[in-house]
């Protein structure tokens, strides 16, 4: 059976914790889609590692982590965290790749880059990790696919090509220096060679694992906010990163996902622009800034600091409806043990009128936050393993979110460590 373990709100919500705490009891851990332009940050026995590019199965020795077609493959990241783990004595994983992925190409990171300079004070809020390139050059159907490095002479020609339209752009809107077949031939031979031994028909694995009764584990990159359809577009990535692309990116089919985990944090965050309706500014910001995640709300792939606000239950019941949630995992709560009160965002007022459905970026632009606000704990939460025994106002916090969004909240997660679960029965809320 699969399960995909993907975001609620805008990335950032503990996913990397929650895939890393399930992969104990999983076979096998797929990233389906994105690339290297966001991170897990997983605490375990090892240490505290920043994923961007890895499954987060790699610290379980008998899981095998596969990336799926889905994902924009950046060999180089990949190299170096496979180094970072040896060095910390990480055994060696076991990690196939998929023969369909495509390469993100060094071209696309200069072009991330140039693009964002040249939009200057409009710009997206990128990475720079070339992952909007990458996808427009896969949908426009001139990337390269790992299966193509076994015939260079091809991929030359298939480069001479690529190259031509390249340059214009380089030369007469960048102004920047033309790229050379030459470079660009040998940058895909240093990747022939490092794949090899890698590379395998994931989607044929994957189908029989599955048709062997293992269980696979899909791990999604970001949240729904930032899925290109059902996002705020256009501050989106470009790939999708709802749970039903989780079939796609890793070629299984779709009836086989049977549990959809949303993972939701308590609070709210979000790197780079783009509308989010529930965002607070100021010292009351900065102190859950400071005090959130584990060590404080700042960017696992670029160190930025996050924007944060209270719980925004409108962006998460849809966050929650566009995945299909089955269960919810409701992140990082015992951050929240600081506050006297708590606020949520409970509605939102768009030119005078109340709604709970999360519009269009067009509306969603103008709409103001409707808080009810919740008395808060007072108290360290961590440390706790049963539901029962978490302070009542605080299983008053879980259960008023459960009820706003209308997932069921299975799982609470009082701290960053694996151990850090509270698994939670008997909701009366059903799907
Ligand atoms: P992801 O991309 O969704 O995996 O999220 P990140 O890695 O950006 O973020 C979550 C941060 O919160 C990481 O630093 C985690 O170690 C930390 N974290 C996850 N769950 C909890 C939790 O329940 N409590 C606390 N305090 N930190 C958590």
């Amino acid at each position: 059976m699969v399960t995909a373990v993907v975001g609620a709100n805008w990335g950032d919500e503990g996913k990397g914790k929650i895939t890393d705490m399930l992969a104990e009891k999983a076979d096998v851990v797929v990233r389906f889609q994105g690339g290297a332009n966001a991170g897990h940050t997983i605490k375990n026995n090892y240490g505290k590692f920043a994923l961007h590019t890895l499954p987060s199965g790699v610290f379980h020795s008998d899981v095998v982590n596969v990336i799926g077609n889905g994902v924009a493959l950046n060999v180089n990241k990949i190299a170096e965290e496979l180094g970072e783990l040896a060095s910390r004595n990480v055994p060696a994983p076991k990690l196939l790749i998929s023969d369909r992925a495509q390469i993100v190409m060094s071209y696309h990171i200069l072009f991330d880059s140039l693009e964002e300079a040249r939009l200057a004070g409009k710009s997206f809020g990128s990475t720079k990790s070339g992952i909007a390139p990458f996808y427009s050059d896969k949908f426009a159907k001139i990337g390269i696919q790992v299966s193509e490095l076994a015939d260079m002479d091809a991929l030359r020609e298939k480069v001479e090509g690529i190259l031509l339209k390249k340059n214009i752009l380089l030369k007469h809107l960048y102004g920047h220096e033309e790229l050379k077949t030459s470079d660009i031939m040998e940058e895909l031979a240093s990747y022939r060679d490092f794949l090899k031994p890698y590379t395998a028909d994931t989607s044929a694995f994957l189908r029989s694992a599955l048709a062997q009764g293992r269980s696979v584990l899909l791990e999604g990159q970001l949240g729904t906010m930032k899925d290109p359809d059902h996002g705020i577009y256009p501050m989106v990535t470009s790939s999708s990163t709802l749970a039903g692309y989780g079939a796609v990116g890793a070629g299984v089919p779709p009836y086989e996902i049977k549990k959809i985990v949303a993972v939701s944090k308590a609070y709210s965050s979000a790197v780079g622009a783009g509308e989010f309706v529930s965002e607070i500014f100021g010292d009351e910001a900065e102190e859950l800034r400071r005090r959130g995640g584990d060590g404080g709300e700042y960017g696992a792939t670029t160190g930025r600091p996050r924007r944060v606000g209270f719980y925004d239950a409108v962006a998460s019941k849809y966050g929650c409806a566009l995945q299909g949630a089955t269960d919810v995992a409701l992140t990082v709560l015992d951050v929240l043990g600081y506050l006297d009160e708590i606020p949520v965002c409970v509605a939102y007022e768009i030119d005078g009128k109340q709604t709970t459905d999360f519009p269009t970026t067009v509306d969603l632009c103008r709409a103001k936050p409707v808080w009810k606000t919740l008395p808060g704990w007072k108290c360290d939460i961590s440390g706790i393993r049963n539901y029962e025994e978490l302070p009542e106002a605080c299983r008053n916090y879980v259960e008023f979110i459960e009820e706003q969004i209308g997932f069921p909240i299975t799982m609470v997660s009082n701290g960053p460590g694996r151990d850090d679960i509270i698994y939670r029965n008997g909701s009366t809320v059903k799907r």
